[in-house]
C-alpha cells in the first residue's frame, strides 16, 4: 500500500457522518454479503448520498391543497444539476442519486479501466456540447481509487466548461482525493468514507472490493488483500 501515511483531514473533503450510512456501507464491505443485499445497501446508501446533496439545492415553496387544508409545499430545484452516469460502476449509484433530485438531466459516458495497467478509456461520450446552462456537474464514481477515471471525466467536463464539478463517491482513497485536490483544485468531493489506501492492484484498502462485480454479479474476482493472502470473489462471495 502506498501513501497511507497521508493527511487526509487536510484534504478538505466532505465526508458524510451518517451512523445509518455507516452501517449500510459496513453490509457492502462484509465479504458475506451476497448479491441481492449489496444491491439493496448501495442502492440505500446511493440515496442517502443523494439527500445529502440535494439538501444544498435551492428550494422553491408553492400553495398545495391536501385532502383537509392548504399548506406550503416545499420543492427541491434540481433542474441545473447534470449528472453523469458512467458506466459500469457509476451507474447504480447515479440512479440512487437521481431519486433524490429527479429533475436532474442525466448524461452517459463508458468509462472502463484497463485491467493491466489500470489506466482509463473513454468508450462512448454522451455528454451535452455544452455545459453552460448547468450549475453543477456531478460525477458519482462509488471507488474513488487512483482518480485516473474521474480525472479523464474531469478534463472533459473542463473542456465543456462546466461551472461547478463535484465527483461524489462511497469509497475513497487518500491516493485519488490527493491526485485530484492537486491537479483540480477547483472540484468539490464527498464521500463517505476514506479509507488506507491502495494496494499493488489499486484496489482500496479496505474497501469492498470490485463494486460493479459485486453489484452485477459478473465475473470472478482476485484480490490480493494487505497480509499478501490472494482472495477471490465471486458474485460477492469468497470463492473456494
Ligand atoms: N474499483 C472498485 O470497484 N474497487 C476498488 O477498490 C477500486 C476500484
Amino acid at each position: 500500500m502506498s501513501n497511507h501515511k497521508l493527511n487526509t483531514k487536510s484534504l478538505k473533503v466532505d465526508v458524510i457522518s451518517s451512523p445509518i450510512v455507516a452501517y449500510w456501507l459496513s453490509i457492502l464491505r462484509d465479504v458475506e454479503t451476497g448479491l441481492d443485499e449489496f444491491k439493496k445497501n448501495a442502492d440505500a446508501i446511493s440515496f442517502a448520498v443523494g439527500i445529502h446533496l440535494a439538501d444544498r439545492l435551492p428550494t422553491l415553496t408553492r400553495e398545495i391543497q391536501t385532502p383537509v387544508g392548504k399548506t406550503e409545499g416545499v420543492f427541491v430545484d434540481s433542474s441545473k444539476v447534470l449528472l453523469i452516469s458512467i458506466l459500469r460502476s457509476g451507474y447504480p449509484m447515479c440512479k440512487g442519486i437521481h431519486e433524490a433530485m429527479p429533475q436532474a438531466h442525466l448524461a452517459l459516458l463508458d468509462v472502463k479501466r484497463d485491467e493491466a495497467t489500470a489506466q482509463p478509456h473513454l468508450y462512448y461520450d454522451g455528454l451535452p456540447h455544452s455545459l453552460a446552462e448547468f450549475e453543477e456537474v456531478i460525477i458519482p464514481d462509488p471507488m474513488l481509487a487512483t482518480g485516473g477515471s474521474a480525472a479523464l471525466v474531469i478534463e472533459l467536463l473542463r473542456e465543456r466548461k462546466a461551472k461547478k464539478i463535484h465527483l461524489v463517491s462511497i469509497v475513497s482513497a487518500p491516493e485519488g482525493i490527493a491526485r485530484l485536490k492537486r491537479d483540480y483544485p477547483e472540484i468539490e468531493i464527498t464521500t463517505c468514507a476514506i479509507d488506507q489506501g491502495l494496494n499493488e492492484m489499486k484496489y482500496i484498502v479496505p474497501g469492498l472490493g470490485d463494486f460493479g462485480d459485486r453489484y452485477f454479479g459478473s465475473g470472478a474476482l482476485l484480490i490480493t488483500d494487505s497480509n499478501g493472502t490472494n482472495l477471490s470473489y465471486r458474485n460477492g462471495k469468497l470463492a473456494k
